[in-house]
């Protein structure tokens, strides 16, 4: 959801992340617009209406316009555009796992069960990719790396496989209907995001560190040497 402050006027833009305050930067009108005059029960249907924002990011490199309805009965959020806020992960990602995540992300609410066999699937990419791990199935995929995490995590990819198989698989008795609940998925969603920023974005940020300081060594050491 887009994060909004609408006492503080600030708002979090969700393509490109900055917080921000929107100042003249968004229009505001309600959607029942001048219609709202001309009506006899004015009140009542002002009350089931919605005030539609639009904010234009003041990031330039970003500028992107975000709308966002809410309503004057009860104040609930529906984000119109984006649909759905979600991260964006760099290249050096593969794009299957990156494409998986992010349908993972747009279906979620429609369909958790579907989003859980994806993040399923996410996962089975990411041990495969990052471990290197071949194995033809993701318990063995799991089992394997076992030792390489640490016993919570493991425990936590384990729950994932599991729950992702209910989607994944039929289950053998029809009748019995397990169902997962779209604050569950989004529990699965959370614990990929984890691992991506643990696995992936730690993994680069350390190499570029380690890097950068390995050049400046060989420069000082190249300096010392010409002095
Ligand atoms: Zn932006």
């Amino acid at each position: 959801m887009i994060k909004i402050d609408l006492g503080n006027k600030t708002y979090v833009c969700p393509f490109c992340n900055h917080a921000q305050a929107f100042g003249h930067s968004f229009f505001r009108h309600n959607t029942l617009g001048q219609l709202a005059e001309r009506l006899s029960a004015k009140d009542v249907l002002l009350k089931n209406s919605f005030d539609i924002f639009t904010f234009q990011c003041n990031n330039t490199a970003c500028g992107c316009i975000s709308v966002i309805a809410i309503s004057l009965r009860d104040g609930h959020q529906i984000d119109l555009v984006p649909r759905v806020v979600m991260k964006h992960y760099p290249d050096y990602i593969p794009q299957q796992i990156r494409h998986d995540y992010e349908e993972a992300n747009l279906i979620l609410e429609a369909s958790p069960k579907a989003a859980a066999t994806l993040l399923r699937r996410c996962l089975q990419g990411m041990i495969r990719d990052f471990w290197r791990i071949k194995e033809k199935n993701l318990y063995a995929a799991i089992t394997a790396i076992q030792n390489m995490v640490t016993p919570p995590q493991w425990k936590a990819l384990d729950g994932l496989r599991k729950l992702g198989n209910i989607g994944a698989h039929m289950e053998k008795d029809v009748d019995l209907i397990i169902d997962i609940d779209p604050g569950e998925a989004k529990k699965l969603l959370r614990l990929i995001e984890l691992l991506l920023d643990k696995w992936y974005l730690a993994r680069h940020e350390e190499e570029a560190l380690c890097s950068d300081i390995a050049i400046i060594a060989d420069e000082k050491e190249s300096q010392r040497k010409t002095e």
